[in-house]
């Protein structure tokens, strides 16, 4: 017997089986299929995905607090920047330099956004920009609005890291364990945030908080919030806002876009120039991850970040 899944649609046990066990091996979930089921979502691997969404539900039975929300936030913060100025800027398209440790606590602190390892992001990322908007973008909104924003997440497809775009970063063995138990930081975080409400409630009984409500706040709503808000740079920045430069794809600027993203949103000057470790090109184009990146530089963290090169900045107008 073969662990594919049936013509009939539903999966037999090995394939059940893999399914599961990929929940927390993403080498076990690894089967090949044929092209028709590669595009197809997987529901039952993609299920802890969608109960996540649906356990946001519990906001109504937790309560709320301050400090669940200063948590909330303060998650939502530190993981977008993981994701942009790290799984984006740096893993996708090496537009600055770090040492190993920095780049390790930033790939940790990405895959806690459970938006998988860094070697998976930056393969789909960079497959991206090569056939942007054409029939081989996963993610193009040419394919509709839903199956741009999440529903590509979750095909087979969509689940797979393929190697060939990410030799250079093959060589850390830190990083291919991240992206094979691209759970565990994850859940980690999520066991963390439960003993610090339930400490919280004991020792410190005026915050009002609680292991539950922290678990739901500091984890589930503002780890959804971060994925939805991530992805709009898929589904809307290829729709919503102005093209300043004609490139082949359908990219935009949208500032509200960037604001909620910290710069992604000036996307469109991003398809034109994906080397630079800046994307609001102007000083009016608000870009958070450029100016904690510039910090990070102060700080001795980072180095040669990539600047815009004049003629680009040229064509961008005054
Ligand atoms: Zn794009
Ligand atoms: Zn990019």
């Amino acid at each position: 017997m073969n662990a594919r899944q049936g013509s009939g649609g539903s999966p037999d046990r090995p394939a059940r089986s893999a399914a599961l066990r990929s929940w927390f091996d993403t080498s076990a979930g690894d089967r090949r299929t044929g092209p028709a089921d590669e595009e197809r979502i997987d529901w039952l691997r993609a299920a802890p995905f969608i109960g996540m969404h649906i356990a946001c539900l519990a906001v109504a039975w937790v309560g709320v607090s301050a400090t669940a929300l200063w948590i909330a936030a303060g998650l939502y913060t530190a993981r977008m920047f993981a994701i942009t100025g790290f799984y984006h800027r740096y893993f996708s398209h090496r537009s600055f330099r770090t040492s190993r440790p920095v780049q390790f606590a930033f790939a940790v602190l990405g895959s806690a956004s459970v938006q998988r390892g860094p070697l998976w992001w930056a393969a789909h990322h960079r497959h991206h920009h090569v056939h942007a908007d054409t029939p081989q973008d996963p993610h193009t909104p040419r394919k509709g609005f839903w199956r741009s924003h999440v529903g590509w997440f979750l095909t087979r497809a969509g689940f797979r890291t393929d190697p060939s775009r990410i030799g250079d970063l093959l060589a850390f063995p830190e990083l291919r364990w991240l992206d094979r138990y691209d759970t565990a930081v994850p859940v980690a975080l999520a066991v963390s945030l439960y003993a610090l409400g339930a400490a919280l409630q004991r020792w410190a009984p005026a915050l009002g908080t609680s292991g539950p409500q922290l678990l739901v706040w500091g984890f589930l709503v503002s780890t959804v919030v971060l994925f939805h808000a991530t992805v709009t740079i898929n589904s809307l920045a290829h729709r919503w806002g102005r093209r300043r430069y004609a490139t082949r794809d359908d990219s935009r600027n949208n500032w509200l876009l960037a604001l909620i993203t910290f710069g992604e949103g000036w996307h469109n000057n991003h398809h034109f120039f994906p080397g630079s470790a800046r994307q609001g090109f102007r000083w009016w184009e608000i870009d958070l991850t450029w100016y904690g990146l510039r910090g990070m530089q102060a700080m001795g963290l980072v180095r040669d970040l990539k600047p815009v090169p004049a003629w680009v900045l040229d064509k961008a107008g005054r």
